[in-house]
């Protein structure tokens, strides 16, 4: 079975200390409320409801877990990150968007991998900029430019190639990958999965040795 079809819910994290002391690696999805994030996890791990878009403004801002790997055993977690970017956010559920994702994007030194959702109509926008110089040049990006059924082949491929260009101008040192992905026609959708479980099985030798050495990676 592949990973990530076995991917189910681990747990909720809504404060920096309940994330898990495992040193298990984690690949984390973000994007842009309303980006198809939601839809990219479930058509990923061929799942329905997996992952529910929670872009109601006011709603817990936590991160949600989902290990893989054959149980009960745990290979690496999924991690579902807040949509960023409500039109109607209240402002405290900004400021905890702030807290806990950005210091999880910028301290957790277990997580490898992070997945950009950005709809490929809109390419890399203000807040996604804002993601992205969150980075550490340790960790490695792939990029998801979802619906992508919404464009024909050519302007697919020139927004795919706005988006890489995007990206190497923001952050030259950041080694990442950008695809184009349809959850609805399953454009993309094979490759993508073979992307992100390649991802998951090739943690760095740098990651394992900060794993372990530092119990203060969490
Ligand atoms: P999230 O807020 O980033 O989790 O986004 P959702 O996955 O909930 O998707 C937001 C909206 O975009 C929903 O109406 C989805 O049906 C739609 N959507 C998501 N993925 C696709 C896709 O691949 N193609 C099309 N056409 N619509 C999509």
């Amino acid at each position: 079975m592949s990973l990530l079809r076995s991917a189910r819910f681990h747990t909720t994290v809504a404060q920096l200390r309940q994330l898990p002391e495992d040193g298990i690696p984690e690949l984390a999805f973000v994007g842009r409320s309303n980006a198809g994030k939601s839809s990219a996890i479930n058509a990923l791990c061929q799942r329905k409801r997996l992952a529910f878009a929670s872009n109601t403004p006011g709603r817990t801002q936590a991160l949600n877990y989902f290990a893989v790997g054959a149980e009960p055993q745990i290979a690496a977690f999924l991690v579902d990150m807040p949509g960023y970017g409500y039109a109607v956010a209240d402002k405290s559920s900004k400021e905890s968007w702030g807290r806990l994702s950005g210091s999880y994007l910028t301290k957790r030194q277990i997580l490898t991998t992070v997945v950009l959702v950005a709809d490929i109509r809109r390419g890399i926008g203000p807040l996604d900029e804002i993601l992205l110089n969150c980075l550490r040049d340790d960790q490695r990006l792939l990029v998801l430019a979802s619906k992508a059924d919404k464009l024909g082949r050519q302007q697919r491929t020139t927004a795919v190639m706005a988006i890489v260009q995007a990206i190497k101008q923001l952050r030259p040192q950041l080694p990442f990958e950008v695809r184009a992905l349809s959850a609805t026609t399953g454009v993309g959708l094979d490759e993508c999965r073979s992307l992100i479980e390649r991802c998951l099985r090739d943690t760095p030798a740098q990651t394992l040795a900060i794993q372990t050495g530092a119990a203060t990676a969490h």
